[in-house]
């Protein structure tokens, strides 16, 4: 098959230009593209990197079409945009990973049955389309257990935790509001995780595979706090990580760049928690940690191009930035003290508006020990957490 690659001074297109749609706009720049950022909102701080911007809803066809006829392949920055408009730009373009895959992966019930049909490791899940048979739902699947909205959840947003059965009228109201004609939810078993982990994994057009390492994260509230590059692991699981994402990647046909984020439970079982068909906030340690960014990747996948083997230069731990923590980190004298280390690096995301639970920016310590560089990012956590206590 000949690979049709996209050559430097293209135009490249992407939906979403919130954080991770603005670190593709900077890889893709620097490695001379130019970049076309859709993204309804005005303030997205990926249009003030992109050469064309679009902000109309993404049901507008009128952009669709203009949006079509400016770039030379597309990709997006999350699952939650719409599968139809991805299917509809790839009659016109290359989208990388395709309106299929996504459709697969954007609808958690479908992701969900799609990798344990496949004979994928999952939690047990049931799915609930009324929400009469909620109650039922846990029961058979058992407390404790998580309820999830099918769809437009992240960060912990759209999940209730049930402990025990007595706990299902507590949350119902909750779940009740986030009804929309639609919608549906799964109930999954909560699992008694030791470690969540993440591995990033990249596949070509020509079905080349590669996988960034292996890594460790800790979430709060919800929402990822920090992660820690190489794992802590046995080499056993190391290696099932690794064969797992190989494994659904290839089984997906995706191409482009992934995420699977693992839950270890113990006897070293791996879960699979989430794919998601894009680069990840745990990955953001390959901006300055690895040869090849995940963005950078990102990059070549939708340009055609076979990926690059990666490697980790330097062990590393990232801290997430979470609302005011962006102002903290500017204003205060001991986070200031820990940015001035020599292998401390600060990302802004540029964000317009500070926003509780919003991921603002992050800083990636190296250092020559993963325990050295997660002892820095540990002062820095528990620093911010008093400064600005959430
Ligand atoms: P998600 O948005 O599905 O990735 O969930 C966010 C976080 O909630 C995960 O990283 C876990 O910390 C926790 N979580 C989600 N689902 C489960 C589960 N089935 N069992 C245990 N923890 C979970």
């Amino acid at each position: 098959m000949t690979q049709v690659v996209i050559e430097p001074g293209s135009v490249l297109g992407v939906l979403g230009g919130g954080q991770l749609g603005t670190l593709f706009t900077r890889a893709a720049a620097t490695h001379g593209y130019r970049v076309a950022v859709w993204d309804p909102d005005a303030d997205a701080p990926a249009h003030r990197l992109a050469t064309h911007s679009f902000t109309a809803p993404f049901t507008h066809q009128e952009t669709m079409s203009r949006f079509a006829s400016v770039v030379s392949a597309v990709t997006y920055e999350w699952e939650n945009v719409p599968a139809q408009l991805c299917e509809q730009l790839e009659t016109r373009r290359p989208v990388r990973p395709s309106g299929a895959v996504l459709r697969s992966i954007q609808n958690r019930l479908v992701q969900k049955s799609y990798l344990a049909g496949h004979g994928f490791p999952v939690p047990r899940f049931a799915p609930v389309a009324d929400l009469n048979e909620l109650s039922d739902v846990i029961r058979a699947v058992g407390c404790p257990a998580v309820c999830k909205t099918a769809m437009a959840g992240y960060d912990g947003k759209g999940q209730w935790k049930i402990d025990e059965p007595s706990a299902i009228s507590r949350i119902l109201p909750s779940v009740h509001a986030s009804a929309i004609p639609g919608m549906q939810w799964i109930v999954e078993a909560y699992v008694p995780f030791e470690q969540e982990l993440s591995i990033l994994v990249a596949r070509g057009e020509g079905g080349e595979v590669i996988v960034y390492p292996l890594v460790e994260n800790e979430h709060e509230q919800g929402i990822l706090r920090t992660t820690t590059v190489p794992a802590s692991v046995p080499t056993g699981v190391l290696a099932r990580a690794e064969t797992l994402a190989r494994a659904v990647i290839e089984r997906m046909q995706g191409v482009g760049l992934f995420c699977l984020e693992l839950f270890l439970l113990p006897d070293n079982i791996l879960l699979i928690n989430e794919v998601a068909p894009r680069p990840h906030n745990s990955g953001h340690y390959t901006l300055d940690a690895c040869n090849l960014s995940q963005f950078e990747q990102q990059v070549r996948a939708v340009c055609g191009l076979a990926p690059q083997q990666v490697q980790l230069l330097s062990p590393a731990a990232m801290v997430n930035l979470i609302g005011r923590d962006i102002e903290t980190i500017k204003q205060d004298s001991e986070c200031q003290r820990l940015l001035e280390l020599p292998e401390a690096f600060l990302h802004d995301y540029g964000k317009c508006e500070i926003r509780p639970r919003r991921k603002m920016g992050h800083v990636t310590f190296l250092a020559e020990h993963r325990e050295a560089a997660r002892k820095r990012a540990e002062r820095l956590h528990r620093r911010l957490l008093q400064a600005s206590p959430s």
